[in-house]
């Protein structure tokens, strides 16, 4: 049976697949991200192990960034400037191909996300599109005609400059790059930073989650504005909370105030801007999507 890897390398766990969807997954692991080494090894262990009752036919890997995606590049595939400490400048497509030897392809963990639902999720068959996951940290993956957004290096919206209203929201942001981008200041971690506590111990009414709301809607304002995108696929941590789908599809619609002309915005937010549908599942998914469309690429 000729079946895929699939590696999804997370800032805290790692998790490593064998399958060939979501409705044939027959192997799987995860533990924590600890040394790239360690990480890596035991990565390695658990695929040699499976390929002697399966037949590898290719093998993708979804990772955090920034990860050098320019085949053309002596560092491809190399995690380059992160904050994690260890990982920068870690050859971790290289630290896989010597020890596994099947054709093999890497992305950020949010390209392969975006890889999963347009193959087998929310977002099935649909482009434009874009892939968001908001967390302890954010970032987005896209689609256009049946392609991976690549670029200078990958997308990287997580960064994008939104409005911040110091009045409304005198936290300075936590981005070590840029204070108040995005993620400095609409992750998890942003959040639990501006308001001292637990994001678990805050009520649903309480005011966090409306500002909360507001930035994660500016930034889906900006990206529709951009991409035109017909399906918007929003995930992680902080979507856990059940209310902030509706407080950013509402605001979304208020910030647009009627200038885009779509029936999807005007009454059918609700078909635009949609939970992942193969859930937490679609990161390690989308990198066994990627190695199929790897393995058929390459022939
Ligand atoms: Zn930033």
């Amino acid at each position: 049976m000729k079946l895929f890897g699939g590696v999804e390398t997370g800032g805290t766990k790692i998790v490593c697949v064998v399958g060939d969807g979501p409705d044939n997954i027959v192997a799987e692991t995860a533990f924590p991200t600890t040394t790239p080494d360690e990480t890596i090894s035991r990565s390695i262990a658990f695929f040699r192990e499976q390929m002697q009752s399966y037949e590898l036919e290719a093998l993708g890997i979804g990772t955090f960034g920034p990860v050098d995606l320019n085949t053309e590049s002596a560092t491809y595939g190399y995690i380059t400037t992160t904050p994690k400490p260890g990982w920068s400048n870690v050859d971790l497509l290289g630290g896989f191909k010597r020890a596994i030897p099947v054709p093999m392809v890497i992305d950020t963990d949010v390209n392969a996300a975006a890889m999963g639902e347009f193959t087998w999720g929310n977002a099935k068959g649909i482009d434009p599109f874009v892939y968001y996951t908001i967390g302890t940290g954010i970032g987005m993956g896209g689609m256009v005609n049946h392609s991976l957004l690549h670029g200078l290096t990958h997308p990287e919206a997580g960064h994008m400059i939104l409005r911040h209203d110091l009045k409304r929201d005198p936290f300075p942001g936590a981005c070590t790059y840029h204070g108040d981008c995005f993620e400095g200041l609409a992750t998890g971690f942003a959040l639990e930073k501006r308001w001292n506590v637990r994001g678990e111990t805050l009520p649903d009414e309480h005011p966090a989650w409306a500002l909360e709301a507001n930035y994660i809607a500016q930034a889906l304002v900006n990206t529709i504005l951009m991409l035109s995108p017909k399906k918007i696929v929003i995930g992680g941590g902080v979507m856990q909370r059940d209310v902030m789908l509706p407080l950013i599809r509402k605001q979304v619609v208020e910030l647009l105030n009627g200038y885009v002309q779509s029936d999807q915005i005007l009454s059918g937010i609700d078909t635009l801007i949609v939970p992942p549908g193969l859930g937490k599942k679609a990161g390690v998914l989308g990198a066994i999507a990627l190695a199929q469309t790897f393995a058929q690429i390459s022939g």
